[in-house]
């Protein structure tokens, strides 16, 4: 009898039995693949991988500009593959062997829950149970379609596939401009494919602050990727060599589509039904201090929880908050309010806690503060000073949300993040003077003004 079985080795699945070793439970993990799981094996890891070949292209592309002559990048696509592969090679087996020294049981099948355990079934079809005091559920998730969109991995593609695209692909249709989207429009548009992006939404990265969703437009016109938003895309034509893809009274060729639309709940044959765990159209419904399910026995975690961001470091909280309330059944959940969300394109948005709207919707009476990079010394020295600094307060209250715009955003809106968490006034937070010259100033001038002090 195992104290814990976890079924999937993602994010939400392996840090649970990470952290498990801090109370010294007995665990056994079930992957039906390898550990590592969308993130770290086609998802935020090689995504960002990726992101940062185009970064360097830039930075050759543009050397000039610094002083610096040099011949135009060419890029080796294959070379560039082979380097994610070895990125995420280091970390699935680095994450393997701290598994395997913090004494957890890994089986590789497939898991389903069943009454007192987890039901594995091998590849070969063998079966064997393992009995638990305590399951948790951290199946994941896989990439959606839209109707006429059938992935068929070459023409019309997933995250899955593109992120092992062979050759460059010349011209590319990314349909959806949330998170994934955007950033793989503008990897490929800084290694110089033709990309065009389209949102069924008012803005890309629908939910995001206006205003920074405009800042990474305008960043993202600049690199020629064609941004459409509010359009529908109709059923692609896949008759001649390239694809077709109606968009309003017009249409785009491309050799290739990336549906980016969002991600599935892979929740369907893990046993849920079967026990009677409540789901909401598959996503598990879970009691967001403890991540019990309606089964108090059965917890869940990660991108198959409802209503709760589906982001790797959500999944590490959520674990870290089911591992806590097993072994101590005291609580110790996630702050949803204090989440950094970032977008890692070029340059980066990052935001965390409300947005000006958001707050609006709650009836809040809010102070809204926003700065542009365009007077920071750092930025001016990068050569990029397009970004900005947005800080909403409750009214003579602490900051409630921020976001940032810039291409080290997703570092330094962490301390943001603190001061939603903590709820700083931003007098209080507007206290601590920033080291000269740094991005970070971008902030701390914000501050200031939020503060009612500005200074530059
Ligand atoms: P998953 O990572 O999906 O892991 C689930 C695991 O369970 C898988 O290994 C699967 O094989 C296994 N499994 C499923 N069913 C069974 C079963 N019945 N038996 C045994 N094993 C099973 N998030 C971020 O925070 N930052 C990012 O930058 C970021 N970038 C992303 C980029 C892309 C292209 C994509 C697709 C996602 C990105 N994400 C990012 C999201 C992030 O990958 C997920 O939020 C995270 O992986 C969720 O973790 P999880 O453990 O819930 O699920």
């Amino acid at each position: 009898m195992h104290d814990v079985v976890i079924i999937g080795g993602g994010p939400g699945g392996y840090a649970a039995a990470l952290y498990a070793h801090n109370f010294g439970l007995s665990v056994a993990l079930v992957e039906k693949e390898r550990v590592g799981g969308t993130c770290l094996i086609r998802g935020c890891i090689p995504a960002k991988t990726w992101l940062e070949t185009a970064s360097v292209y830039q930075t050759v592309a543009r050397s000039e500009e610094f002083g610096v002559r040099s011949t135009p990048p060419t890029l080796d696509w294959p070379a560039a593959l082979a380097r994610k592969n070895q990125v995420v090679e280091g970390l699935v087996n680095g994450l393997s062997g701290l598994l395997k020294s913090r004494g957890v049981e890994i089986h590789t099948g497939v898991g389903r829950l069943v009454s007192g355990g987890v039901e594995v079934t091998g590849s070969d079809g063998s079966k064997t149970t393992l009995q638990a005091k305590a399951t948790v559920v951290a199946t994941g998730s896989v990439p959606r379609s839209i109707p006429g969109y059938d992935i068929d991995g070459i023409r019309i593609v997933t995250s899955d596939q593109a992120l092992d695209w062979e050759r460059q692909p010349r011209r590319v249709a990314v349909i959806g401009a949330g998170a994934i989207g955007a950033e793989f429009a503008s990897m490929l548009a800084d290694v110089g494919s033709e990309v065009y992006l389209f949102e069924a939404l008012d803005q890309i990265i629908p939910g995001m602050e206006p205003a920074a969703a405009k800042t990474l437009g305008r960043a993202f016109r600049k690199k020629g990727i064609k941004v459409k938003t509010g359009v529908q895309v109709g059923a692609p034509n896949l008759s001649g060599p390239s694809v077709v893809v109606p968009v309003g009274n017009e249409s785009v060729e491309v050799d290739v589509v990336l549906v980016a639309v969002g991600r599935a709940p892979v929740t369907e044959d893990v046993g849920l039904d079967a026990m009677g765990i409540a789901t909401d159209r598959g996503f598990v419904e879970v009691n967001r201090e403890t991540m019990q399910t309606t089964d108090p026995s059965v917890y869940a975690v990660g991108d198959i929880v409802a209503g709760t961001p589906q982001l790797a470091h959500v999944a590490f909280g959520e674990a870290i908050a089911a591992i806590t309330y097993i072994a101590t059944g005291a609580v110790a959940p996630v702050d949803y309010r204090a989440i950094p969300m970032i977008v890692y394109t070029h340059p980066e948005a990052a935001s965390v806690g409300l947005t000006e709207a958001q707050a609006i919707e709650r009836g809040i009476e809010i102070e809204v503060t926003d700065h542009g990079m365009r007077g920071v010394g750092r930025a001016i020295i990068h050569g990029e000073t397009g970004g900005m600094v947005k800080i909403v307060a409750e009214k003579d209250g602490p900051i409630i949300g921020a976001t940032v715009v810039d291409p080290i955003a997703g570092e330094i809106i962490h301390e943001l993040m603190y001061a939603v968490g903590w709820e700083a006034l931003p007098a209080e937070a507007a206290a601590f003077i920033h080291a000269h010259p740094t991005i970070s100033e971008g902030i701390g001038e914000t501050l200031l003004a939020a503060a009612g002090r500005p200074l530059h």
